[in-house]
Order: C-alpha cells, then sequence, then structure tokens
C-alpha cells in the first residue's frame, strides 16, 4: 500500500503519474432529473419570487441540523450580515473573525460601522486558534465569528467558554461545513446562531443561496425584521412576535426592513435545496470515504500531513468543501510549497499553494473610507483601532508555504484516488530532485 513511486519527476521530463480519466469523479453538485423537474415546476409556476417552497426547505433544514429555527437567504454573504445585526453588532462595535477565511466571513461588519479583529489560526486545523481570542476582547466586542476552513470543525468547546465568560455571541460561518461534526454535534449547532453560503461551489451547493440556523427566537426574530420585510409581524410558526425583542413590538415596522435589505431566497434554489437535502448525508458520506482514503495513502510520506481531525475524535470534515492539505518544507529540505506544488501539477494534479488570502492585511481594513467620513470606516466610529500590519499574525502569513490545494474527489474510486495520491508521494519522496 506505502510502496514508494519511483520514477523520473515529470516536471524533469519523466512520465506523468496521473493518467486516468477523472470521469465524473470531481462534478459537483450531482444533479438528476429530480432537482431539474423540482426547479421546473417552480419556473411553470412562475413562482420564484414567493416563500411557500422556501419555508419547506428552511423548515427540513432545520429538522435536519436539529435547530429550532432556519432562515433562506439569497446568498451567504447576507446571511453572515444578518446574523452579525441580530448579535447587536453595532457602530463603534468590534468583531473577532480569523485572519485566514474568504471576505464574506466579516466585511459586512464595516458596513454596520464596526471593526474587525483578526485573530490567527492553528497550523493544524486552518481555523481561529481559541488561543488567541480572549485578549482580542474589549468592552466593545460583540461577537466571535468562527470558520470550520474546508470543512474543519473549529474547537468550540475552549471558544465557547471564552465567549459565555465575557458575554459574546458566537457566529459560527458554516459556509464550507454543512455536515461536519465537531465531536459529534453537527457545525452550525454550537455557537448562538450559524450562517452559510450555499452558493453553486461549496459542499451545499444550489446556486446563489444561504441559510441561517438558531435556537433563539429572538435571533430569529431580528433576522426576519432586518431583510424579510414581507414576512415581519406576519402570521408564522414563530409569531406573533415576542415585544420583548428589540425593546419594541416588530410588528409596527412590518413592511419595511429594518436593514433596508431584501434577503428572500429565489425558490429555484430552495426546490433545488430541498432536493439536495434528501441525499446529502449518503453523499458527503462518498465524498469522506474517498477523502480519507487519498490521505490513508500518504500516511507516513515526508513534507505532508493530511488536513483532518484525528479518527477517534468524533469530528468529521463534512464535505471536505475546498479541500487542502498541510505541508512541512523542513522535512523536504526547505523546499518552498510552490515549487512542490509546480512539481506536483507536472505530474498531472492542479494544486496550488497556500488558500484564502490574509485578510488583516488588505487595504479595504486599513484605508476603505466607506461612508466618505474623510477617515478609515475601521476608525471612523469610534472604535479602538485593531488594524494590525505585517507580522502579527505568523500563522496565518505562513500559509503560502504551509498548505496547498488537493483533489476534491465526489467518488469513491480506489485505482484514480491512488493516482493523484501517487503524484504527491512521488515529488515528496525525490524533493531533492525538484528544481528550487
Ligand atoms: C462563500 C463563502 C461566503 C459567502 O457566501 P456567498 O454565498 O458567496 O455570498 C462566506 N463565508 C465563507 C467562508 C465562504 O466560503
Amino acid at each position: 500500500m506505502t510502496r514508494a513511486v519511483k520514477g523520473k519527476l515529470a516536471i524533469l521530463g519523466g512520465p506523468k503519474t496521473v493518467t486516468k480519466d477523472p470521469g465524473k469523479m470531481f462534478r459537483w453538485p450531482i444533479v438528476t432529473r429530480e432537482d431539474e423537474q423540482a426547479v421546473l415546476d417552480v419556473l411553470r409556476r412562475g413562482a420564484m419570487s414567493g416563500t411557500d417552497i422556501t419555508k419547506q426547505f428552511e423548515a427540513e433544514f432545520a429538522q435536519w441540523m436539529g435547530m429550532s429555527f432556519a432562515l433562506g437567504y439569497c446568498n451567504g454573504t447576507e446571511s453572515l450580515r444578518a446574523a452579525m445585526w441580530a448579535c447587536g453588532l453595532g457602530a463603534g462595535d468590534e468583531l473577532i473573525c480569523p485572519g485566514m477565511t474568504y471576505w464574506a466571513s466579516c466585511t459586512a461588519a464595516l458596513s454596520l460601522g464596526a471593526a474587525v479583529n483578526f485573530a490567527d489560526i492553528e497550523a493544524h486545523s486552518l481555523c481561529i486558534d481559541p488561543k488567541d481570542i480572549e485578549h482580542r476582547i474589549g468592552p466593545r466586542t460583540k461577537a466571535i465569528m468562527v470558520v470550520h476552513y474546508t470543512g474543519y470543525p473549529c474547537d468550540m468547546d475552549p471558544i465557547m467558554a471564552i465567549a459565555r465568560k465575557h458575554n459574546v455571541k458566537v457566529i459560527e460561518d458554516v459556509s464550507h461545513a454543512q455536515g461536519s461534526l465537531y465531536k459529534g454535534r453537527k457545525c452550525g449547532t454550537i455557537g448562538d446562531i450559524g450562517a452559510m453560503s450555499m452558493m453553486a461551489g461549496k459542499s451545499f451547493a444550489i446556486g446563489e443561496a444561504g441559510m441561517m440556523v438558531t435556537n433563539e427566537r429572538q435571533l430569529f426574530e431580528r433576522c426576519v425584521a432586518y431583510g424579510h420585510y414581507e414576512r415581519t409581524g406576519a402570521a408564522s410558526l414563530y409569531n406573533p412576535v415576542d415585544k420583548s425583542i428589540l425593546n419594541v413590538d416588530l410588528n409596527k415596522y412590518a413592511g419595511i426592513p429594518l436593514g433596508g435589505f431584501k434577503h428572500r431566497m429565489n425558490q429555484t434554489c430552495s426546490a433545488m435545496g430541498r432536493v439536495q437535502l434528501k441525499y446529502y448525508e449518503a453523499r458527503i458520506a462518498e465524498i469522506q470515504a474517498a477523502m480519507n482514503r487519498f490521505w490513508d495513502l500518504l500516511e507516513g510520506v515526508p513534507g505532508l500531513r493530511a488536513h483532518r481531525p484525528a479518527k477517534d475524535s468524533g469530528s468529521t470534515m463534512g464535505g471536505w468543501y475546498a479541500a487542502h492539505g498541510l505541508y512541512r518544507p523542513e522535512e523536504l529540505g526547505g523546499l518552498s510549497c510552490a515549487k512542490f506544488c509546480e512539481a506536483v501539477r507536472a505530474e498531472g494534479v492542479p494544486t496550488h499553494p497556500g488558500a484564502n488570502f490574509a485578510l488583516h492585511l488588505h487595504p479595504v481594513f486599513h484605508e476603505a473610507d466607506i461612508f466618505n467620513m474623510g477617515k478609515p470606516t475601521m476608525i471612523s466610529f469610534g472604535q479602538r483601532d485593531v488594524r494590525q500590519g505585517t507580522g502579527s499574525l505568523p500563522v496565518v502569513e505562513n500559509t503560502g508555504n504551509s498548505c496547498y490545494s488537493i483533489p476534491w474527489f465526489k467518488h469513491d474510486k480506489p485505482a484514480i484516488i491512488r493516482e493523484y495520491a501517487n503524484a504527491f508521494r512521488k515529488v515528496a519522496e525525490q524533493a531533492d530532485q525538484v528544481p528550487r
């Protein structure tokens, strides 16, 4: 199983390792006649803008998650913006967020007049480092955004303990991690509120769509009032509205969204979502089998480490969205991750070094004056200046040399997976041959 892969590296003119046709190995989402029929029904009924199907999808999704409330969104970015507002993030406040994630995990905080205080990540999980959170909490910190990066569950126990101690909300960005487990519990069910993308390229992929989940009715009602104008105060499963929410009777705002946002999900997406949900567990189970097979084949190869929780931890990678591997250059004579990836690409695998770029160094979080106030938005509402320069988040800043993308298999096909694993093994075992 772990025999060495000999042969001249392809980058030096040797034969390519990957030669088989991968077929539908990488195709995602899996769309069948049932999805097509569900979407066609919406089109033929002219029901794209209603909420009847979305409400069914919300109820089914909430049940699958084991949560009291779910609310559909036009995209993940807006579900996150609403979650931040629902948690009380406002002008002059702060949100703590990992320095490496997709920008939508935190950028909407600026539109609320809040600042983002970026924390470092853990080298093994690529998720927010629980040890880099508490010292960042100040009097105006309202929430901690955690991102289960590429499906790897954040270490929620210490994060929740810190948040409870300081009376700060925890928002889970579940965009990569629908179906991931943290010690047996679904990601998105552990913090105060979960929000996520369901965009066509994600793990749960149904178009341009998003979802919010929570067990707190107050947070649900605030999300409704913020961007679902036609549902504010309307008779529903959860209404009549509790007057203690927002300290006012939300009914009086019915008809106009408090945030001025329109967050409704297109029902071609919710119709597809209902179908996708039926098969999701079975499909990610096959992905898990395939991805674990890939990493089992590479166990013990110098320089390479699986990006997955320990097998007996009760934690999983869910749908392994945008799967990555970890890189240890010191075990490969200092070969850079970029040069390593170049050699693996020559073997026939499209891999690239790094992951999302470091957000704390981006000019949007240093200079951008979104409100035309003559000052960067990060400091224009009386926030503490929490801007951070190069060198402040060392693990985030090193990701270009500590991780790389790997094939995201959707089917457990051993012969094909073995070829891809062999490409990584071949280069790692002959790292001294790779042109520097
Ligand atoms: C994709 C993504 C989002 C944004 O979701 P959209 O549906 O594209 O708006 C937010 N957070 C993370 C971590 C993402 O990967």
